[in-house]
């Protein structure tokens, strides 16, 4: 058997943690086992869904690097099979007409609740032999009066549901649209899936859903709810939590790989295992070792995973993402060194992209401004003085080479009997307006004589100016 697996998201929003959750372990379910994996598109309800949310699902799913096989298939698009089904399902007896109004049915419910027993629809239009003139129906599943429904689940095992708790699905609405419950079945079966990895707020669906199959004379798929995912209080998680958005997380400066890395640690684990690249994952991942009870999301564990993934990765790699980080900032890349040899000196000392980016942005740019407790402490009258010492070294240098540079650091160190850190943070200041950057050879060699020796030259007359503005008060 070919494992054929699918992520069905509807699109009513942006991709959520949660849906990226499941569709990388439906994801990696197929890969590991040389299956499919396909990806469908819940539209049906017009109300709800939009184009933004869409794009925000493939454009979720392509920084993810969650590649489909199939798809995106749009449910929208196949109305007219649903309607052949309902069809099927009518004539079978399995589907009827139902002409009761809104009205009628609050009565009921109402009724229901006066005798303490649970609102459900009984029923009453299951027997009409004739339509009623001037409603427009409604279409309801004739589910089984009797007996039950066993979900074997993967992760939660046989899960029991009592026909007599099911009420009468309704398959279509009174404009012929077809609903969830009846939509997802038709394409399971049609696509051929053979395992539906979902989170575990469908697990009540799925009895209704098997009931639909059986009526097509249909073998179900075989179902994984997985559980759910919380908040660091304990609550479902949501938009009160922070960023749930996929894409939040690109923006925050994350790596896709980390991210995923994280996610499958949401219900799954691999003894104490905590990093895994994704072969490992593809190799390691079994949808038998997802666990049962929800997982809470904890976004210290994020960041230090990123941060891992960040010191681990190529520098070609972290230079890709890098670019995009470097572009929001309004930095072009190609104006300035090469953005792998920027990345290479800061993977070590970043946590995030954008913190990286923030701490790369002079390599591209010429500060003009400095932090003020930066430039209060290192950019005074004596270290005017070495940063004079200092161009006039560094614009005699015969290579511009970290090596040579540190012994001119040094050099100047020695002859001023100060510390090197004396020399060095100065100059630090004049480059990058702050005192954070990598190892000071080595960001100077990258950011090249001319660049360096200008910002020198700025931060001497900066102090000079400062000095002068003093004497004038
Ligand atoms: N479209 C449903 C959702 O976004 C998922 C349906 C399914 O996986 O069966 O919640």
């Amino acid at each position: 058997m070919t494992i054929r697996t699918r992520f069905a998201p509807s699109p009513t929003g942006y991709l959520h943690v949660g849906g990226a959750r499941t569709a990388l372990f439906s994801w990696l379910f197929a890969r590991k086992h040389g299956g499919q994996f396909i990806l469908r598109i819940e539209d049906t309800d017009l109300e709800r869904s939009t184009t933004e949310s869409v794009n925000a699902i493939l454009e979720g799913m392509a920084w993810l690097g969650l590649d489909y096989d199939e798809g995106p298939f749009y449910q929208t698009q196949r109305f007219d099979r649903y309607k052949e089904i309902i069809n099927q399902l009518l004539e079978q007896g399995d589907a009827y007409h139902c002409y009761c109004s809104k009205e009628e049915l609050d009565d009921m419910r109402e009724q229901q609740r006066a005798n303490k027993k649970k609102p459900r629809y009984d029923g009453r239009c299951r027997h009409l032999t004739s339509p009623k003139e001037g409603v427009q129906p409604i279409i309801r599943f004739k589910n089984p009066l009797e007996g039950s429904v066993i979900v074997q689940d993967v992760v939660r095992g046989n899960v029991e549901f009592q026909n007599s708790e099911l009420d009468d699905l309704v398959i279509a609405r009174s404009d012929g649209s077809p609903t969830y419950n009846l939509t997802v079945v038709v394409d399971d079966l049609d696509m051929g899936l053979t395992h539906v990895i979902r989170g575990d707020d469908h697990l009540n669906n799925s009895p209704r859903q098997i009931n639909i199959f059986k009526a097509l004379a249909a073998e179900p798929p075989i179902f994984a709810h997985l559980p759910m995912i919380l908040g660091d209080d304990g609550a479902r998680l949501s938009k009160r939590h922070g960023a749930v958005s996929v894409m939040s997380y690109r923006d925050e400066g994350y790596l896709p790989e980390a991210l995923l890395n994280y996610l499958v640690r949401l219900g799954w684990s691999h003894g104490d295992q905590e990093i895994f690249t994704l072969d490992e994952m593809i190799a390691l991942f079994d949808i038998d070792g997802v666990n049962k009870s929800a997982s809470s999301f904890n976004t210290e564990k994020l960041l230090w995973l990123n941060q891992q993934y960040l010191k681990s990765s190529t520098a070609e790699h972290v230079a890709e993402h890098l670019c995009w980080h470097m572009e929001q900032l309004g930095i072009d890349p190609a104006q300035g060194p090469d953005l792998v040899s920027v990345a290479e000196l800061q993977q070590e000392r970043a946590k995030t992209l954008v913190e990286m980016a923030a701490n790369s942005r002079f390599f591209y740019k010429d500060v003009k401004e400095f932090d003020a407790k930066a430039a209060r402490k290192n950019l005074t009258v004596s270290s005017g003085e070495i940063l004079e010492d200092m161009f006039n070294r560094l614009s005699s240098l015969a290579e511009w080479q970290a090596e040579p540079i540190h012994t001119e650091v040094k050099a100047c160190s020695v002859a001023r009997e100060i510390g090197m850190g004396k020399v060095a943070q100065p100059i630090r200041v004049a480059i990058t307006g702050n005192t954070i950057s990598p190892p000071l050879d080595l960001t100077l060699e990258l950011l090249g004589r001319e660049r360096t020796l200008s910002a020198i030259r700025y931060a001497i007359d900066w102090i000079k100016a400062q000095l002068d503005d003093q004497k004038q008060l």
